[in-house]
């Protein structure tokens, strides 16, 4: 049918500029079937560059999706769990053994708020658990730093905690309170803890003397100073220099005598000397 063609003639009113064309007779018959069909393939087209449109721009979310999750994963496995909760055990056993070590010195122990440590946790809990071990350490270092630990001056120990002869000599024997460090006068003689001083000044067979309060009921003693450097109500660190070493009060030579004070009872500061 299409083969079978009609000639138009175009022409102006005056019939001149003819020209004439040939269009397949079918086309002139059947117009709107052709204006359809030509409609349809251009919706068509129209459609499949839409989906391609839509297609690339999902790859390209798509493809934001999987890298993030890429990332979670690379993150999840950076974290081994399981050392995780290892160290957690460990760090806590630690913490156990200190709080039992202040406790055999008649500290009371510490309230831990992750006490007995995360038995089972997941990834999402390491920053809840890594705050409550800050403040439990927190805790930890606050009652270490006010406990009288360690000593008050590096010199040899010349006399322990109990009865001894009295070293004045005429025989007999006597109690002693504490435990005697000597030295060289004029040595810096640094308190244990952090504390307040309670008392600086002259007291009997003490000499120049400096008694600090501290927490959990603890005082200590540092007796026959040179030199006091330190005033009633002020507050002292752990470490900080308080007086002198001296040879003031009942004293055979230069030393310290220096007592740990618990409630009303002299303690032994023995095993608070070397931790
Ligand atoms: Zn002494």
């Amino acid at each position: 049918m299409l083969k079978h063609k009609t000639s138009v003639l175009f022409a102006d009113t005056k019939g001149k500029g003819k020209k004439t064309i040939q269009i397949p007779t079918s086309i002139l018959l059947h117009w709107k079937k052709y204006l359809l069909i030509a409609a349809t393939v251009f919706l068509g087209f129209g459609l499949v560059i839409a989906f391609f449109i839509y297609e690339n721009t999902s790859n390209y979310y798509t493809t934001i999706y999987k890298e993030k999750l890429a990332r979670a994963n690379q993150i999840k496995n950076a974290i081994d769990i399981e050392k995780a909760k290892q160290s957690f055990e460990s760090i806590n056993q630690s913490m156990d053994r200190i709080n039992r070590f202040m406790e055999d010195r008649g500290l009371t122990p510490l309230d831990f708020e992750n006490a007995g440590g995360p038995v089972e946790f997941e990834v999402t809990d390491i920053n809840e658990i890594a705050e409550l071990y800050a403040e439990d350490i927190q805790k930890m270092e606050s009652l270490i730093k006010n406990t009288p630990i360690g000593k008050p001056h590096e010199g040899e120990q010349t006399s322990h905690f109990g009865v001894r002869h009295n070293p004045f000599g005429g025989g007999g024997f006597e109690g002693h309170k504490g435990v005697d460090l000597r030295g060289e006068i004029g040595e810096p003689i640094r308190s244990t803890a952090g504390g307040t001083v309670e008392f600086a000044g002259r007291k009997g067979g003490y000499g120049n003397c400096v008694v600090i309060r501290h927490k959990n009921d603890f005082k200590t003693l540092y007796g026959h100073l040179s030199e006091i450097n330190v005033k009633e109500g002020q507050k002292v660190k752990s470490g900080e220099i308080i007086g002198k070493l001296g040879s003031t009060g009942r004293s055979t030579g230069p030393h310290v005598h220096y007592e740990i004070i618990r409630g009303d009872e002299k303690i032994n500061p023995q095993e608070y000397l070397n931790l």
